[in-house]
């Protein structure tokens, strides 16, 4: 796994509130469907200059979908999403574990809970980190991402996603050809929108105009983001912004650090304090290791502010990110109802007073957790770099 280094954010001012974004009300735009009840917790943004309208809150299926839960919960999970409105559900080739799984967990439930309702739902699907051995399977050659979309189809049981994503920038193959495939994707009815996960705004850039050269506008750019990691706010959002490009924030509570869970971890006795159920606790793509001293004073001091906003620290994570009009969507994990409850009950309260912001600001800076960060460097990104680290796979 790539070592993630701290970076400091470049702070533009973006600090519209709920009153100005680009919300859809949810009354004009809630899925509805007999038997279930209609939701009024969701609304709806647009996705850059597209016509597809996201819910401000997506479901990722990264964790907590693979064999280490049992499928009653998943879902319980999603179904509870789509009648909170959220219509949108995230995954990619290697999700698990092991990695598949949770593509072939979706696709029980959408045979199942979610029969007859594709109409109603946005789902995605990712290729570029490792799937298969041998040569063919990551990265970003037209052989590994047109096999791996079949692959996700079948598993899923689905004859088209509605967006497939570069899931990682590949240095060593042209970007052509990697925006190449997702354009094919495309044209073949595979896939109804192209997108790129982790690429640098000048990666971005230039996957915009291959695209648009090719016919198939880029929708959609899915970054890490949060307050603990605010890379995006230097350059990428502005790009995204002129190319007409929607941003999806993955990791918005930084795989969970900016909620209550982690509250009580005592740096110095982490074992003794850390909750047996936390994703930390299994020391993977959460590493122990981020658990600082320094990090954890954040997360206190900005619980302090959500507090007296009466929020809670995950709902306050969530409306900070969707406080800039340039985010279509904040893409969140849950391990239970509960959570995804807590997390949609965010949208109660969108708006932030510049003393609010100020006062994040001093807490909101980079916590070193970026694992994603060795992809959108890779693009020829401008950056402070205090890195060393080798890739690392997300699963
Ligand atoms: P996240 O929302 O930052 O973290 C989710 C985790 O935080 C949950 O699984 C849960 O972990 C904890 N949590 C959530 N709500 C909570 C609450 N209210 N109280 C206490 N704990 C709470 O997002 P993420 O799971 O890291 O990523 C979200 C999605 O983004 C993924 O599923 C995937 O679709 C996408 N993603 C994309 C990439 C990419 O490269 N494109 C990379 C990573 C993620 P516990 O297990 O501790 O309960």
């Amino acid at each position: 796994m790539s070592a993630a280094e701290p970076t400091e954010p470049t702070t533009r001012a973006a600090t519209p509130t709920a009153s100005t974004s680009p919300e859809v009300p949810s009354t004009e735009a809630t899925p509805t469907d007999p038997g279930r009840p209609p939701s009024p917790a969701v609304g709806y943004r647009r996705t850059g200059r597209s016509g597809l309208l996201l819910p401000t809150i997506s479901l990722g299926l990264w964790q907590n979908f693979g064999e280490d839960r049992p499928l009653a919960t998943m879902r319980d999970i999603v179904t509870r999403a789509f009648e909170l409105g959220i219509t949108h559900f995230d995954l990619a080739n290697n999700y698990g574990p092991p990695p598949g799984s949770a593509e072939r967990h979706f696709g029980e439930i959408l045979r199942t809970d979610f029969a007859g309702l594709r109409n109603r739902l946005v789902i995605s699907t990712k290729a570029g980190y490792l799937m298969w051995d041998g040569p063919y399977g990551e990265w970003g050659s037209r052989k590994y991402l047109l096999s791996s979309l079949e692959e996700s189809l079948a598993r899923m049981g689905l004859d088209y996603v509605d967006i497939f994503y570069s899931h990682r920038f590949d240095p060593h193959t042209p970007l052509e050809e990697t925006m190449g495939a997702l354009a094919s994707a495309v044209q073949q009815g595979k896939a109804l929108y192209a997108g790129v996960s982790s690429y640098s705004s000048t990666a971005t850039r230039e996957a915009a105009r291959l695209l648009r050269k090719m016919g198939t506008p880029c929708l959609i750019h899915q970054p890490s983001y949060s307050m603990l990691n605010r890379w995006i706010e230097g350059s990428l959002l502005n790009v995204l912004e002129d190319e007409g490009i929607g941003c999806i924030a993955f990791s918005p509570l930084a795989q969970g650090l900016l909620t209550s869970k982690y509250l009580n971890v005592t740096p110095t006795d982490i074992e003794g304090t850390l909750p047996d159920d936390a994703r930390a606790a299994k020391d993977g793509s959460f590493r122990r290791g981020f658990l600082t001293e320094e990090t954890l004073e954040k997360v206190h001091g900005l619980a302090r502010i959500a507090k007296r906003r009466g929020q809670t620290l995950a709902q306050m994570a969530l409306a900070w990110c969707l406080r800039d009009p340039r985010v279509t969507s904040v893409l969140i994990g849950a391990s239970s109802v509960r959570q995804l409850e807590e997390n949609v009950a965010a949208l109660e309260n969108l708006a932030f007073t510049q003393e609010e912001l100020d006062e994040i600001d001093r807490f909101a800076t980079d916590a070193g957790i970026n694992i994603w960060r060795a992809s959108s460097e890779a693009g020829g990104e401008p950056h402070d770099d205090r890195a060393t680290a080798a890739e690392r796979d997300e699963r």
